[in-house]
Parts: C-alpha cells; structure tokens; sequence
C-alpha cells in the first residue's frame, strides 16, 4: 500500500536524523567516561517506537536483555530458562503494560518477545499490536506499568510516527506518560 510505504519511509528518515544527532552530540562532548563497549547498548536504556497507521498502531520497544531477565547470555538452566518464560508471559498481557488515550478505542492484542543475541549480550525486541477505532482521538502513551515491571529500565528513548504527525522524546520513570502530538 503506497501510503503504508510512505509512512515506512518518513519514519526510515526521522530515525537517520535522529541517529545523525545522537553521533554528532557524542562526537562533540567529551563524556569519555560514560561506559559503552564497542557498539553495543547501554544497560538501563531502552528504545520505543510507535507507529500509528491508520487504525493499526505498532508500538516496538527494545530493552537490553539485562533490564528484563537480569541476564544477557542464552538461558540454558532451568531457572534462567524460567525467568525468560515468565517475562515473555508477562509481556504478552499488553494492555496491562501499555496504555494509549482511551479515546482512541485502541484493542492490544497479545505482545510478542523475540530475543536477539548478539555474542554476550542480547537485546528484546517488545512488540505490541492494537487497532484503533477512533485513531485521530490518539495522542496520548502511556507506559509506567512497563516500567514498574521492569524496573532495571531507566529511560527509553521514544519516537513516534502517524500518517501527519511525528514525535521524537525522552521516557523516564518520572515522565512514564508523553503526549505524542
Ligand atoms: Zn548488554
């Protein structure tokens, strides 16, 4: 669907914009002691997408896998395996973690967890689905009962798209709910 790539597209150029900041903002300051290993993540920081397309809203988070089981390597023990099981359960219950202005009438379905190994580290990548029947009412998100479950995360850095507007902010505990648009 064109207006569907278009959208695939203005989101594919807000995203190198922000990346161009975020290098050029590193590039330029001199917060040498900020640990980071070598293209890695930062522990305790997360990423949060959410794209509102027509009635569709997709909302993906990426966390370090660290912030969700306490532990980036492949579960091979039972217990480390049950703490992956009992994470995914908990983020298959989306409406419990997620919420978007009610007046949007948006339904979550089921989330999804996949996890991405990358050596020693891992990252998951939290997708949520929802279809809305009133999409213009939906300006609001709203993700504290995400953050108390998975209290290791500090702050995700948030982006969000819809077929006229766009929005790039910061979520902290403190600021769990933004106002998109
Ligand atoms: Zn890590």
């Amino acid at each position: 669907m064109e207006h569907r790539r278009y959208l695939k597209i203005l989101f594919a150029v807000l995203v190198a914009f922000i990346a161009v900041n975020t290098l050029t903002s590193v590039a330029f300051s001199d917060s040498g002691h900020k640990h980071r290993h070598h293209g890695a993540h930062e522990h305790g920081a997360g990423k949060l997408q959410l794209i509102l397309d027509g009635k569709k809203l997709d909302l993906v988070l990426t966390v370090p896998g660290a912030d969700i089981v306490g532990f980036e390597y492949k579960a091979k023990s039972k217990e480390d395996k049950a703490k992956v099981e009992a994470a995914k359960d908990k983020l298959k219950d989306a409406d419990s973690l997620v919420t978007v202005s009610s007046e949007g009438s948006c339904e979550f379905s089921e989330g999804k967890a996949e996890i991405k190994q990358d050596g020693a580290h891992n990252k998951w990548k939290i997708s949520f689905h929802a279809e809305c029947d009133t999409p213009s009412k939906v300006n609001e998100l709203n993700v504290s009962a995400f953050l108390k479950a998975f209290p290791r995360i500090k702050r995700l850095k948030a982006e969000a798209v819809s077929d006229t507007k766009q929005f790039a902010g910061k979520i902290s505990k403190k600021k769990s709910s933004v106002k998109l648009w």
